[in-house]
């Protein structure tokens, strides 16, 4: 049983009912919104007409998250400059997996932007499977990205894996991508919500969008509510291609959530001739923006070479997004 409440004094009333008659309870105090979880729902209806009836409170449903939910907004949008995420057309985000030197992020960020992309990705710090791949040019990839984004004027998003690398990401970049292996990284999320630095959280491996949506609440519940999520696909049985990708999760999602949905249709299928079929199909379903995997030279990229586009690819993919936009 939850209970939520706007107001502190309210709150610290529950709270010391609760204690002297012990009766076990987690509370939250969120910057937005106080809530209380009677831990084993130990409240008689007595007490329950007397709270309702004395106190500014309300009896809460917290199925996938509350701050992540429709009953706490309707819809939120995240502005980065002048450019809305979650507004009233789809943003697109292109760039290589990882940045490699500065020739090559700069050529592919002033191509991404000649074709219509609003954001330059790059991974600095990259998770590999396997700890003897190349792990990115870390500090210094960062630097090279940022370098791009004076260059293109285009905002930047990357990957953060550890919170001791904080300080340069506020600097640096304009979303902090936690990727899906940080996905329930717990106290990495709640550090993250002390910040108020848009966040696009990435559905886990395996993770149920149950779990998506908990995750995002542990980023709200701690102060930051510059949220947006990010279908990237699944792991099934299916071998053809990467992940499955679950595009049914994103109007799923849009009647669960009001937090802005990215799909990353290059991680979800692991192939280039699927970016394209995939990304319609993830505008088709309502999606708020694309992510997609773009290299000037994808067989020699260092990483995710199979699942890169050429940046000229994003002009005609861009073309027919807005077009379908249009009818939906
Ligand atoms: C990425 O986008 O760079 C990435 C590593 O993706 P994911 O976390 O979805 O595997
Ligand atoms: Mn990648």
């Amino acid at each position: 049983m939850y209970i939520s409440t706007k107001n502190k004094k309210d709150f610290d009333l529950i709270q010391t009912y609760l204690k002297k008659e012990k009766i076990l309870f987690k509370s939250t105090a969120c910057p937005s919104i106080y809530i209380i979880n009677i831990i084993n729902n130990d409240l008689e209806p007595k007490e329950i007409d007397y709270f309702k009836k004395e106190l500014n409170i309300e009896f809460i449903s917290i199925e996938n998250g509350y701050l992540t939910s429709k009953n706490y907004k309707e819809k939120s949008t995240i502005n980065i400059g002048d450019l809305v995420i979650g507004g009233n057309k789809p943003i697109f985000i292109s760039g290589p997996c990882c940045i490699e030197s500065e020739d090559q992020i700069i050529s592919i960020a002033k191509e991404v932007k000649k074709y219509g992309a609003n954001i330059l990705r790059g991974g600095a710090y990259k998770p590999r499977t396997s700890p003897y791949d190349f792990q990115g040019l870390e500090k210094e990839g960062l630097d090279l990205l940022y370098k791009a984004k004076q260059v293109t004027g285009l905002p930047i998003i990357s990957e953060l894996m550890d919170i001791k690398y904080i300080d340069i990401f506020l600097e640096d970049v304009d979303i902090i991508q936690i990727g899906s292996r940080n996905m329930q990284n717990y106290h990495l999320l709640k550090e993250i919500g002390k910040v108020k630095k848009p966040v696009m959280l990435k559905r886990g491996l395996a993770s149920t969008i149950k779990e998506l949506l908990l995750c995002a609440e542990y980023i709200m519940a701690n102060g930051n509510e510059n949220v947006m999520l990010c279908e990237r696909g699944i792991r099934t049985f299916e071998k053809y291609t990467r992940n499955t990708m679950d595009v049914a999760c994103i109007p799923l999602l849009k009647e669960l959530s009001h937090l802005p949905i990215i799909a990353d249709p290059s991680h979800a299928t692991g192939k280039r001739s699927l970016i394209k079929p995939m990304t319609l199909a993830s505008i088709a379903s309502g999606v708020d923006g694309i992510m997609i995997e773009s290299h000037n030279n994808p067989d020699l990229a260092l990483c995710d070479g199979p699942q890169s586009i050429y940046p000229s690819e994003l002009k005609e993919i861009i073309e027919k997004s807005i077009k379908i936009h249009s009818i939906i």
